[in-house]
């Protein structure tokens, strides 16, 4: 079995708890317009890996990832499911702490897979960009109905989450569904932490590299205090 991968970072330190070694999957079907690793969404790049050979460069960091883990992102993990699958399953053999970074864009729960798949995910961070359905076709192309009913499916099978909402002025900066998102949150029993992520430029250059138009051109991140207050709005007990 092979896998694409973009990347790797042997020391994250934002993905997760603690320190973590993150594997981003080449690939993603969303085109989010605040994305800034467009360079991952080409199904056709990446370097190919088994699970086995990630393992292998995982266990060089063994030592420093002790008290945080793997976490797999992108891209969009999930549409190389049973590579994040195996690679999940043999790195709890080896103890470690395994967390998936996804949108959920492609879960569908008649696939039977996600149950194995969850077997082995300790942690999901859950991005949710945008709680009204046609708010979030316009940012990422896509409905957010699967990413909403991973959400509860993760919930009901007692997986843990950590959702995670990038902020952007006058897109996905608006009160009410702020307050909207909350309510769905406060309807899932396995939330442990809501991140507020604030939008940032520092994409723009890579569109530029690739001759992509910039979604986003001339929008600023957002003001401090509209941080506070998403954070405000969105805060669940933090009991990781
Ligand atoms: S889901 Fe992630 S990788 Fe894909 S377009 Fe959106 S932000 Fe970018």
């Amino acid at each position: 079995m092979k896998g694409y991968i973009h990347s790797f970072e042997s020391f994250g330190t934002v993905d997760g708890p603690g320190i973590r070694f993150v594997v981003f999957m080449q690939g993603c079907p969303m085109r989010c317009k605040y994305c800034h690793n467009p360079d991952t969404w080409n199904f056709n790049g990446g370097k190919e890996y088994s699970p086995e050979e990630v393992v292998k460069e995982v266990l060089k960091y063994k030592s420093y990832i002790k008290k945080g883990g793997v976490t797999v992102s992108g891209g969009e993990p999930l549409v190389q499911f049973d590579f994040i699958t195996e690679l999940f399953r043999l790195l709890k053999d080896e103890g470690i702490h395994t967390a998936l970074d996804t949108s959920g864009v492609t879960f569908n729960r008649s696939d039977d897979r996600y149950k194995r798949l969850i077997k082995y995910t300790d942690l999901v961070l859950l991005d949710i960009k945008h709680i009204n359905e046609e708010k979030h076709k316009e940012i990422t192309g896509h409905t957010n109905k699967n990413t909403l009913d991973f959400a509860r499916f993760l919930s009901e099978n007692g997986v843990d989450i950590w959702i995670r909402h990038v902020l952007v002025s006058n897109l996905t900066d608006n009160d009410d569904s702020l307050y909207e998102l909350k309510v769905f949150i406060d309807g899932l029993k396995t939330v442990k932490k809501v991140e507020i992520l604030p939008y940032h430029t520092m994409g723009e250059v890579k569109y530029v590299k690739l001759g992509f138009d910039y979604p986003l051109k001339g929008v600023q991140p957002p003001a401090i205090e509209r941080i506070e207050n998403a954070r405000k709005i969105l805060t669940v007990k933090d009991n990781t």
